[in-house]
């Protein structure tokens, strides 16, 4: 009879600490029971790159929607719970995530704008381009990523803080990263060796955001665009007067427009200045899943072949 109380107790008391969560096996707080790191990404192109880095180990939640502006961006309920709820939130910085000061007020909502917060910048390390508007030049330019080999800057960024907020899983972590950093490297060679087939003269390439510096350098164009920065989806009527005096200076013959951009203004201008608008490029937003574009490697590869193909076109 002894026996069988002590029997009982042990086992009301094993029920007990299952109901409660002991420390040792409890979920940490952030992570759903499935275990993997709950991750928050700004925009579809960082969330392509984290994914590759984190692999099964990520589960990501991306808020400004694919095909939009992460200039600006206002977010949902569902994106506030995430945040607060996320083992890691990754950002471009370099002025993207500005517009209206959103990505800052919802960090502030989430409990996650003080110093240890497990916020990292994706940019770190890159060496930022300034904008060149009169009144502009002391902010960042931010479409870094434009540059294939800040991309991979971008992917060691996000294995180091994986890592950091994972040390269990280092070498999972360093494998995926390796291995997506050299298909990132070949692509980028891949980029230099096509463009160097193209006379230097001729490698100028109009879009309606100026948000291919990065990329200019890397790959030796020169660059025109409607304006500067996201601000508005339309060129004021000042803007588009400019660039059409700038291609018919240069007698430049391709125009290109944005996916995540309204294509009204490079219409205009093409209409303008009967310049054709030759392909479509990808800046700020990956394409649509399954479809072209939809990750960040397939994007590069869509603009690399259609800058190539537009600006070769007889
Ligand atoms: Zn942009």
């Amino acid at each position: 009879m002894k026996k069988w109380n002590l029997f009982l107790v042990f086992l009301v008391s094993s029920v007990l600490m299952a109901a409660c969560g002991t420390p040792q096996n409890g979920a940490e707080p952030g992570k759903s029971e499935s275990d993997k790191l709950q991750v928050v990404t700004t925009y579809s192109i960082l969330y392509d790159i984290v994914k590759n880095v984190g692999g099964d180990r990520v589960e990501i939640h991306s808020l400004a929607p694919v095909g939009s502006n992460p200039h600006e961006y206002d977010p949902l309920p569902a994106d506030v719970q995430k945040t607060t709820d996320a083992d890691a939130v990754f950002y471009n910085g370099l002025n993207l995530e500005a517009g209206n000061s959103w990505f800052e007020k919802l960090l502030h909502t989430a409990g996650k704008s003080g110093q240890d917060a497990p916020v990292f910048r994706m940019s770190e390390g890159v060496a930022a381009k300034h904008l060149t508007t009169k009144g502009k030049e002391s902010e960042e330019d931010p479409h870094a990523w434009l540059d294939i080999r800040n991309g991979i800057k971008y992917a060691e960024n996000a294995r180091d803080a994986l890592i950091k907020i994972d040390p269990a899983h280092k070498e999972t972590y360093e494998q995926n990263a390796k291995k997506y950093i050299e298909q990132l490297d070949a692509l980028h060679q891949e980029a230099v060796k096509q463009y160097n087939l193209i006379p230097k003269e001729q490698r100028v390439l109009v879009t309606s955001e100026g948000a291919f510096k990065y990329f200019s350098e890397a790959y030796n164009f020169d660059a025109a665009y409607i304006w500067e920065i996201n601000a508005e989806n339309q060129g004021t009527p000042e803007q588009v007067r400019q660039v059409v005096d700038v291609i018919r200076e240069k007698k430049l013959p391709a125009l290109f427009v944005e996916t995540s951009i309204d294509p009204r203004s490079m219409e205009m201008v093409s209409r303008e200045t009967g310049v054709p608008i030759v392909g479509t490029v990808f800046t700020d937003s990956l394409g649509k899943p399954g479809e072209d574009g939809d990750t960040y490697i397939k994007m590069m590869e869509w603009n690399i072949k259609t800058i190539y193909d537009g600006l070769t076109k007889k």
